[in-house]
């Protein structure tokens, strides 16, 4: 699945890990814990721009590597209220 790019770039700044939900460096895309189970070529492959489809698909490849379904993105403060 690939995820938005919005959402990748948030999540990338943000301080929570979106694997796990611990507390991670802004600018890193996962916190060291998750980041220590990724092979070496999976964590070299987070070294891009994260606005480049390639950051997108590293960012997919990591987060099943790790196991993790739905990821945890940062509060979304700017999204509109869902119409419901
Ligand atoms: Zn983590």
């Amino acid at each position: 699945m690939q995820y938005d790019t919005d959402k990748l770039i948030k999540s990338l700044r943000s301080l929570t890990c979106p694997a796990c939900d611990a507390k991670k460096a802004a600018d890193n895309t996962f916190c060291k814990k998750c980041y220590k189970q990724l092979r070496p070529p999976q964590r070299h492959a987070l070294y891009q721009s994260a606005g480049s489809p390639g950051y997108g698909i590293a960012f997919d490849v990591a987060i099943d590597a790790l196991g993790v379904t739905s990821p945890v993105w940062p509060e979304p403060a700017d999204q509109p209220e869902p119409i419901t």
